[in-house]
C-alpha cells in the first residue's frame, strides 16, 4: 500500500505511542481532528489501523487488508469503462462543442483512421479558444487538442484503483481505455475502445456502497 506522507506520519506516531487518540494524533502533527479524520478512517478501513473506543488507535496486528479492499482490487476497467465519445481531428471546434453538450461528456477523445488516438480536448480547452478572436466554426480542434504522446491513457485489465489514481494525480477527468497495436509503419498505435472517467469511479464508489447497505 502507498501511503501518503501524512499517512506515513500518521503510522510512524501510532507505532511509537500506541494506543493514542485522535486528538492525540492531531496534536502531534499540529492538525485539527476533523482534518485527520479522512486519513484515520481510510488506514482503518484498509487494515493497517484498529480503534478501540476510548482507547484509542494501535496497528493492527495481522496485515491482511479488509475484504472490501482486496475486492477493490481485482476490479479491471474494462468492466466498468464506457463508450468513447470521439471526434476527427479536422472537425471545428464550433462542433466539438456541440458534440459535447448532444453527447452530455466533458472529454472529448480526437482520432484518425481506425479510432487511432491522436488526442484528447476538455470543456476547458474549448472555454479557452472560446475566449479568444479564434473562428470556432474555422478552426479544427486538433489545433487546442492535448494530442500524443501526452495523453494518459489506460487498458481493459488496468485495475480501476491504478486508473483511479491516474485520474486524482494527473488532475484530469477521464481516461481514454486502449488497446496498442502496431502499424504499417511499424509504431505503435493506441486504438480508443473506450473512456473512464471520474463519473465512472464515483459509479462504483455509490454501488459498493448502496450493496452494502442491505
Ligand atoms: P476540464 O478542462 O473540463 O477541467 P480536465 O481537467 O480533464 O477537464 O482537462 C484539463 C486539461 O488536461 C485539458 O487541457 C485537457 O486537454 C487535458 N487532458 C484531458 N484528459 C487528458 C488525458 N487523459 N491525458 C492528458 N491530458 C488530458
Amino acid at each position: 500500500m502507498e501511503f501518503s506522507e501524512r499517512q506515513a506520519r500518521i503510522v510512524e506516531i501510532v507505532k511509537s505511542s500506541s494506543p493514542i487518540t485522535g486528538e492525540q494524533i492531531a496534536a502531534k502533527l499540529d492538525l485539527t481532528r476533523a482534518t485527520l479524520r479522512p486519513d484515520l478512517t481510510i488506514l482503518t478501513m484498509a487494515g493497517i489501523l484498529d480503534a478501540r473506543p476510548r482507547v484509542g488507535y494501535f496497528l493492527k496486528e495481522q496485515k491482511e487488508s479488509s475484504p472490501i479492499m482486496e475486492q477493490l482490487r481485482l476490479l479491471r476497467v474494462g468492466d466498468f469503462k464506457s463508450l468513447p465519445i470521439s471526434v476527427r481531428e479536422n472537425i471545428s471546434i464550433y462542433d466539438a462543442i456541440v458534440t459535447m453538450f448532444t453527447q452530455n461528456v466533458g472529454t472529448l477523445t480526437v482520432v484518425g483512421e481506425n479510432q487511432n488516438l491522436k488526442g484528447m480536448v476538455s470543456r476547458k480547452d474549448l472555454l479557452k479558444s472560446a475566449l479568444g478572436k479564434t473562428d470556432l466554426q474555422q478552426v479544427p480542434v486538433s489545433i487546442i487538442m492535448t494530442r500524443m504522446p501526452n495523453i494518459i491513457m489506460t487498458t481493459a485489465d488496468e485495475p480501476i484503483l491504478d486508473a483511479a489514481r491516474k485520474l486524482t494525480l494527473h488532475q484530469i477527468d477521464s481516461l481514454p481505455v486502449v488497446e496498442a497495436f502496431i502499424d504499417e509503419k511499424g509504431e505503435e498505435r493506441y486504438e480508443v475502445i473506450g473512456r473512464f472517467t471520474k463519473t465512472n469511479v464515483a459509479k462504483i464508489f455509490v454501488q459498493i456502497g448502496t450493496l452494502g447497505k442491505r
